[in-house]
């Protein structure tokens, strides 16, 4: 089965015969192929888009904000559905899945809320018989582009609060992770969607500078790696067009020694483990209190060893696969590469991978990791967690500061004092106390700095409202 585009509300066949496979990375079945489309099929989607937003932007607010509704409705109807897919494209086990679409769903929620998020702000008197308004209006055609790692959540970051702000979307899903996208969008249709408000165009690089280069394109989302980010954000900017670029991460997890060492190694095993370790959010490097470090280690290890690894839609299973046979190589070097930077191999994932056609690599923690080590300064996106050992909270955050990124960071411990220090002085957007992954919820802006967001405006919450829109300020003298 060859995917279709989604052009103007009909299914269309891309403008190509290149193609993709989109496999089962469980398994290595192949799913579907995906088209790898060109700059006409984007120049096809954007005037559609562009046609539709002439009409979709007059369309008052909370009748657009009712077809969210209806969206939200069906996305809980489809529940099951839509996470079995994105465990099938993706390799996530079945909860982790089913709390994505979660996540997708309360972005929906709160994009229904667009009658009092796009609301504007008036001052009465400005001076005598003067007065002064803000109203906020939609941009136009807007392009979003995601990574494979969340195919329903990190979509819904984006095409919903765009719509409802009154926008036209083009969105070109991962090509590795494609099939959620097209059922989305079948959805929203059900809903009462018009066509061409939504428009997706699969495939890879020539779409995406089909999106960055379009004159009618005003604003680009993207969520993706870093050198991506860094290449969308210049790009899309050079060409005049707002920008928000969400990139790698590297994130640091300090534990201390008064910590709760139980609650530490819980939290930490599911933030690095979890899907598979392909996550923005992913503990990826803890640095612990030396004083507490092997008893820390133990019981980590202990929790670890019980992981049962395999297809995610089997009962049980937490460790699902990586994404592509090439992304486990990749891991499996940068495994050897800690091994040679002279790292302490304290469990060893390539022992439980054997004999499986999936791309499976198995959970791998290192000790003694420093700053010059590869494995330190590198995002991995895969189940390899490195630790380091510090001699108190002020030294942990000065090795978390000293990464390129700065997505997100976590602390335990049960001292305020300490928890203060950790917020006033910890380099990154997003914080945890006593929890492993601190991913903000929908109303919450979501994202970090340095080398992990290239933007101003963040995803999700307030400042999505503000990236989807502009505004006029009118100033009246009653005469
Ligand atoms: P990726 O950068 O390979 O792909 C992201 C998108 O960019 C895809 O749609 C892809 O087709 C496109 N793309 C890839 N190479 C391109 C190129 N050379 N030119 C133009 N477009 C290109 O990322 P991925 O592997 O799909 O996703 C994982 C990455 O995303 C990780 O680095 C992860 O940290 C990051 N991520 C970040 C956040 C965040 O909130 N900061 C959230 C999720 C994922």
């Amino acid at each position: 089965m060859i995917l279709q585009n989604y052009i103007g509300g009909e299914w269309v066949d891309a403008k190509t015969t290149k193609t993709e496979i989109v496999y089962n990375p469980a398994t290595g079945e192949e799913l579907a192929h995906v088209p790898i489309s060109t700059k006409e099929d984007v120049d096809v989607a954007v005037q559609a888009a562009a046609n539709a937003f002439e009409t979709w932007k007059e369309v008052a607010v909370p009748r657009r904000a009712r077809i969210l509704f209806k969206y939200q409705q069906l996305l809980v109807e489809h529940w099951d559905e839509l996470a079995k897919l994105i465990t099938k494209e993706n390799g996530k086990n079945f909860t982790e899945a089913h709390g994505e679409v979660l996540r997708g769903i309360e972005c929906v929620e709160f994009a229904a809320g667009a009658p009092t998020l796009m609301m504007g702000k008036q001052l009465p008197s400005i001076a005598t018989d003067l007065e002064s308004g803000v109203y906020r209006y939609p941009l136009g055609v807007v392009g979003g582009i995601t990574p494979f790692n969340f195919p329903m959540m990190v979509p819904c970051w984006m095409f919903p609060m765009a719509i409802v702000t009154g926008n036209t979307f083009v969105l070109k899903p991962s090509e590795r992770t494609p099939l959620l996208a097209n059922r989305l969008a079948e959805l929203f249709e059900e809903a009462g969607l018009p066509k061409g408000v939504l428009n997706i165009v699969h495939g890879a690089h020539d779409v995406v500078n089909g999106l960055l280069d379009h004159k009618d394109v005003k604003a680009i989302s993207f969520v993706g790696s870093q050198p991506v980010a860094e290449y969308v954000y210049k790009r899309g900017t050079q060409n005049l067009k707002r920008v928000q670029a969400l990139a790698g991460a590297k994130n640091h997890s300090i534990v201390l020694k008064d910590a709760n060492l139980e609650n530490a190694a819980t939290q930490i095993m599911n933030a690095a483990f979890g899907s598979a370790g392909e996550r923005c959010m992913a503990a990826s490097v803890v640095a612990v209190e030396e004083t507490v470090a092997d008893e820390f280690i133990d019981i980590l290890l202990r929790k670890t060893n019980n992981i049962k690894m395999g297809d995610g839609l089997e009962e049980g299973v937490f460790l699902g696969p990586v994404i592509r046979e090439q992304h486990k190589e990749r891991t499996l070097q940068y495994i050897e590469k800690g091994i040679d930077e002279g790292a302490r191999i304290v469990r060893d994932g390539r022992n439980d991978e054997k004999n499986r056609d999936g791309y499976f690599v198995g959970a791998t923690i290192f000790d003694e990791v420093t700053s010059e080590m590869k494995i330190w300064q590198d995002e991995i996106f895969a189940p390899v967690l490195s630790i380091a050992r510090v001699n108190d909270l002020e030294e942990a955050v000065d090795l978390a500061n000293q990464s390129r990124f700065a997505n997100g960071a976590c602390i335990f411990t049960k001292d305020g004092g300490n928890v203060r220090k950790f917020r006033e002085t910890i380099d990154a957007g997003m914080l945890g106390v006593n929890i492993g992954v601190p991913a903000p919820m929908a109303f919450f802006p979501f994202s970090g700095y340095k080398d992990s967001f290239y933007g101003d405006l963040h995803a999700n919450g307030t400042d999505g409202v503000e990236f989807y829109t502009r505004k006029k300020v009118i100033t009246t003298r009653w005469v």
